[in-house]
């Protein structure tokens, strides 16, 4: 197969107008200087400018974008009726503060947010805030409140953000954690049904019996009291940790032992919702209602937006100054994200997901068999990972990074999720065939012997 060198065949894409005369090297430089190492960095890329499925760099280099802002930019970059949204409400207001004044968009936003959830959501009510952290943050501080109860059960391999009170949540590397013990309190973390990787060494979804709701049971006998249980923290599918979909009816058995126990379901839709998965919210998928969803990452289209939507009794039952914040529910950003929801249902990008994603899965198991390092293929609509392994099933962590640094030479932006998944997530407008050349540079690679 000829080399996919992007890089090589497409230097400057006809848009030398936009070519900057400042080097990548220089701002990486300038960005070292000044920027917080503690960022994790997954590439050595830095881009200028962006349209569709493409980012370009300074040089006016081409790359096919499988990152999307980290599985944010649902209707690609610079999406004309997003920028059109923006530049109205920008020359209309800019900020007003929910504190301050009632403001359209919010309302807006907060309208279609549930006229697209499930079941009892659809007359939920909520918040905007800024960002996934802090929509999980919300979604525990209302179950906490509303319950009169100190409790949350998450899930080892899940992520809900970095910030204090989502961060003790956060259970997908212990790095993250290091030296801050004594995070927020009343926490405990269960295995989350990792098949590929059963925790508790079954052999199959299908023969297991869902073992680890056992776990969570066994939590509620022997760590957290039943009664003192105030919600169970849960992504639908698991996206930092891996792209981990759950064997069906693990989510009904939480939502079951919710309800048993007066307990709320909180779904972190961060990165499953509004539509990457095939559906609006991931836990569709498993026709499952919760009490509380988060919301983050596409909602904005691109600009900083969370949302927590719940059942409107628990929300009516949470009382003024309870919470709040500066920017939450932006007009800009409502704006946004308002004209990205309208594209995704009016393109039908959800049932675009499902094919591309399909055909994206089917690529790759078709050469599994072929490339050992290829441990499982698995997701849902275009959230998809790809888990590398070493000879002895043990996940390829070195192999990753460098296989992403090579990606990025050859034309393709791309993350990782989990210890070693290569984690394909572009744009719900990427064409088949788009996808089609990012699968055949990343199998290019994976071909090379020297894994
Ligand atoms: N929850 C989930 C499921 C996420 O994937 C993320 C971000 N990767 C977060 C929460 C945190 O979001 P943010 O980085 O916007 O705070």
């Amino acid at each position: 197969m000829a080399e996919m060198e992007l890089t090589a065949e497409v230097p400057f894409d006809g848009s030398q107008d936009k070519v900057q005369d400042i080097a990548s090297t220089e701002l990486i430089e300038r960005d070292h200087a000044t920027v917080a190492r503690a960022i994790y960095r997954y590439t050595d890329l830095a881009f200028d400018w962006g349209e569709g499925a493409y980012l370009y760099d300074f040089e006016g280099r081409k790359y096919l974008d499988f990152a999307a802002g980290i599985a944010t930019m649902n209707v690609g970059h610079c999406h004309p009726a997003v920028v059109e949204a923006i530049c109205d409400q920008a020359r209309t207001l800019i900020h007003g503060a929910a504190h301050v004044a009632y403001m359209r968009p919010y309302v807006d936003m907060m309208e279609a947010l549930r006229a697209v959830a499930p079941g009892d959501l659809k007359k939920g009510k909520g918040i905007l805030v800024n960002s996934g952290s802090e929509a999980v943050e919300t979604g525990i501080k209302l179950a906490r409140y509303v319950t009169n109860r100190s409790m949350i059960i998450g899930f080892m391999d899940g992520f809900h953000g970095r910030s204090m009170g989502a961060l003790a949540m956060t259970a997908s590397d212990a790095a993250y954690r290091r030296r801050l013990a004594g995070l927020l309190g009343g926490v405990c973390h269960v295995p989350y049904p990792y098949c590929y990787r059963c925790p508790l060494k079954h052999e199959s979804p299908e023969t297991c019996g869902l073992a680890c709701l056992n776990l969570v049971e066994k939590a509620l006998q022997t760590v957290v009291p039943p009664e003192d249980l105030a919600g169970i923290l849960v992504e639908p599918i698991v996206g930092e940790g891996g792209y981990i979909v759950p064997p069906d009816g693990f989510l009904q058995g939480l939502r079951e032992i919710c309800d048993r126990h007066g307990a709320l379901l909180i779904a972190d839709e961060v990165q499953t919702g509004l539509g990457r998965t095939g559906k609006m919210y991931g836990v569709e998928h498993w026709d499952v209602v919760p009490d509380v969803t988060c919301l983050a990452k596409p909602l904005g289209g691109g600009l900083p937006l969370g949302a927590m939507l719940a059942k409107a009794e628990l929300v009516d039952a949470w009382p003024p100054a309870a919470q709040g914040s500066t920017f939450g529910g932006n007009p800009v950003a409502c704006r946004a994200g308002l004209a990205t929801l309208r594209v995704v249902q009016e393109e039908d990008l959800m049932s675009h997901a499902v094919r591309v994603g399909d055909y994206v899965q089917e690529r790759f198991q078709a050469v599994k068999k072929e490339l050992p390092i290829i441990g499982d293929v698995r997701g849902k609509g275009l959230m998809v990972a790809v888990e590398l392994v070493n000879h002895d099933g043990s996940p390829a962590r070195e192999v990753i990074k460098q296989l992403i640094k090579e990606m990025g030479r050859r034309g393709l932006a791309l993350t990782k999720c989990g210890i070693s998944s290569i984690r394909i997530a572009p744009p719900l407008i990427i064409t088949q065939e788009q996808a089609s050349q990012g699968v055949d540079i990343i199998i290019e690679v994976l071909r090379r012997n020297e894994w």
